[in-house]
């Protein structure tokens, strides 16, 4: 198993594709991109489904998220996902996606044994969609979140991140849509993850302002009908349930203690945490021809040295040199 220093487990894989991504949210990335990873640094399909299955078959991963940059972007991603359903034990496997191409890919990847998505979504307003993405996509991102629920990769899960004087005001609405689509809604507090390295705190708006932006318009009530375990969103119930909404506190409620997630980079890295400055490298070993019983141990070293916590609050804490899409969210 990959357990840490402190005793927990890395059970929950995230996995990113590619650190491409069709959308520049200003939060995340600039309007003019970034440098993208050359070709030849990315690992190959083959190679991401073989160090799946170390992590599945080995080292007791249960739950693998395939994510980015954007991982639709991925031409492969039917094939890898379809590889990594049939693995024995089979794990639990989704997709964070913008949702930009799913209306076309949902069913192919219902197909191949997807079991359900999150697709971002911070706004209901085209106009806003564009200033903040930068690009004109907000109806392809409403048609993929439909082909989703169609495909039944469900519960359909819509991540928002507010910003202020953005898209804060927008609060009530969003939830109050999801509800009506029958989606689950999660709010994500803003995270020092930007490659322009523009966050800052005083401008985050935080997970008790986001509770605060919704009492106004709905009763929410702690959901303490299943145990959060490692699940990083508060979960509420919205007017007495059964729908419910989440708030990711990352930044002013962190989770770390409860965490079992581990990562892996579009370029083979492993990384204990977004946060993490320390990667341990698996492509290349692998591509010298270690066997899978040697990157599997190169793995547990990996685990064993996640920190305690992200550090955020620490006066010493550096922002990691990789940004959000390349880390893989
Ligand atoms: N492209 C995919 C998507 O849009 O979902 C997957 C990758 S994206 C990095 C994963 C999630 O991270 C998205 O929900 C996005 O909103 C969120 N995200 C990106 N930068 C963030 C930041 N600085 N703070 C909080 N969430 C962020």
């Amino acid at each position: 198993m990959l357990r840490d220093s402190f005793g927990r487990v890395a059970t929950d894989l995230r996995v990113s594709l590619t650190d491409k991504c069709n959308l520049r949210c200003t939060y995340c990335m600039p309007p003019e991109g970034l440098d993208w990873l050359p070709n030849a640094q990315l690992l190959t399909a083959d190679e991401i489904v073989r160090l799946v299955t170390i992590g599945v078959e080995r080292l007791g991963i249960d739950e693998v998220r395939y994510t980015g940059g954007e991982p639709l972007l991925r031409r492969e991603l039917v094939d890898i996902v379809g590889r990594t359903t049939t693995l024995t034990p089979k794990p639990q496997v989704s997709l964070t996606t913008n949702g930009i191409g799913l209306a076309r890919l949902a069913e192919p990847l219902a197909a191949a044994g997807l079991d359900r998505v999150n697709v971002s979504l911070d706004t209901l307003d085209p106009g806003t969609f564009k200033r903040l993405a930068h690009r004109d996509r907000h109806a392809d991102v409403i048609d993929g979140l439909a082909a989703a629920d169609g495909a039944g990769l469900r519960p359909v899960k819509v991540n928002a991140v507010l910003m202020r004087g953005v898209n804060d005001h927008e609060a009530a609405s969003l939830l109050r849509w999801s509800l009506d689509q029958g989606y689950e809604l999660r709010f994500i507090e803003q995270m020092p993850l930007d490659a322009q390295h523009g966050w800052s705190r005083d401008n985050m708006v935080t997970a008790d302002e986001i509770l605060q932006l919704l009492s106004g318009s709905f009763d929410l009530t702690p959901d303490d009908r299943e145990e959060r375990g490692s699940a990083p969103a508060e979960r509420f119930l919205v007017d007495g349930g059964p729908a419910r909404v989440g708030v990711i506190g990352s930044v002013t409620r962190p989770f770390c203690g409860a965490c079992d997630r581990v990562r892996l980079t579009a370029d083979g890295q492993v990384r204990n945490c977004l946060f993490a400055t320390e990667e341990s490298d698996l492509k290349t070993p692998m591509r010298d021809g270690a066997s899978d019983e040697e990157l599997a141990e190169r793995w547990l070293v990996a685990v064993s040295r996640k920190r305690a916590g992200h550090g955020i609050d620490d006066p010493s804490f550096l922002q990691p040199a990789r940004p959000m899409s390349a880390i893989g969210g």
